[in-house]
């Protein structure tokens, strides 16, 4: 069994790690802090529970932190209660798409349905119930580059976070940059790209791809600094061009960035701001970097 990790009123990103700590209770009684202490100090509650979900008379959501003296026995008293939101403080969302396994999922549907809350109940998937207490998201920005859509590297952090159990809880916000907007930057009849699966259309001019070797012409390149050291190897030369290498883009704010690079080829690299996998990184490897991230960010989290 893992150990837990304490929880109070104030703790930021608080996410129960396994449902069965969570139980739902129904209470004919308004919700006031001392109505629910009274009501559930001297209940008997299941060993394993530590988390009581109160629905009131009103449709009202309070949500209590449960300890028992007893913790060998099936069924124990409860000795101690701790409201951790009061109905005013607690959103009941129904989210069925919604895993409560998963922080992030939480967090997602906290932001997008209750966002002001200080707790919000979550009846997702499966019917399970779990919960989020004072959400805040790591908030962490993907550099990406299209096309190809969907782009591989935020569709991966996408599926990890949509079943990451053990993650601190982030919100992830997309930056592409439009490879064909780019190309605009320096004008020229012909554009050279990687590869072919990036797949850009620009009106007017010709598209060569660098993986084809085509015969060397008059052409800019639209390419990271790897592209041009095999240009180089190829022709001789480096060519104009723009470089659309995401390692080096500037993004406001101070969240949390993960981008790729053509430059690296089986490490993760970790810069002031952001963390680099090489492209085309593995899941494995994508994995590592929203640890290295919610490391970094939330050294302190864990499930409660
Ligand atoms: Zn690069």
């Amino acid at each position: 069994m893992t150990t837990m990790a304490q929880v109070s009123r104030a703790t930021r990103n608080a996410v129960p790690s396994a449902y069965r700590g969570v139980a739902i209770s129904y209470l004919d009684a308004p919700l006031t802090e001392e109505g629910l202490v009274e009501a559930y100090v001297g209940r008997e509650s299941y060993r394993r529970t530590r988390f009581i979900v109160v629905r009131g008379p009103e449709g009202d959501t309070a949500l209590l932190h449960v300890t028992r003296e007893d913790h060998e026995s099936l069924f124990a008293p409860i000795t101690a209660v701790e409201v951790l939101a009061l109905p005013s403080e607690t959103a009941y969302v129904v989210a069925p798409d919604s895993d409560t396994a998963v922080p992030s999922s939480l967090a997602a549907v906290a932001l997008r349905e209750a966002p002001q809350a200080k707790a919000v109940v979550v009846e997702g998937k499966y019917r399970h119930i779990n919960f989020i207490l004072n959400p805040d998201p790591i908030r962490l920005t993907v550099l990406e580059v299209i096309p190809p859509l969907p782009a591989k590297l935020a569709d991966q952090v996408r599926r990890l976070l949509d079943t990451a159990e053990d993650l601190a809880p982030m919100v992830v916000d997309v930056r592409a940059t439009d490879l064909a907007e780019l190309a605009r930057e320096v004008a020229s009849p012909c554009y050279l790209f990687p590869c072919r699966g990036s797949d850009a259309a620009i009106e007017g001019a010709q598209m060569r791809y660098l993986d084809e070797r085509p015969s060397r012409q008059d052409w800019a390149l639209v390419g990271c600094e790897r592209s041009r050291q095999i240009h180089e190897w190829f022709y001789g030369d480096v060519p104009p061009g723009v470089d659309m290498c995401p390692r080096r883009a500037n993004v406001p704010g101070d969240g949390a960035i993960l981008a790729k690079c053509c430059l690296l080829e089986s490490t993760i690299e970790v810069d002031d701001d952001r963390v680099v996998v090489p492209w085309g990184a593995s899941m494995a490897q994508v994995r590592e970097a929203l640890s290295i991230i919610a490391q970094e960010r939330e050294p302190q989290w864990s499930a409660v």
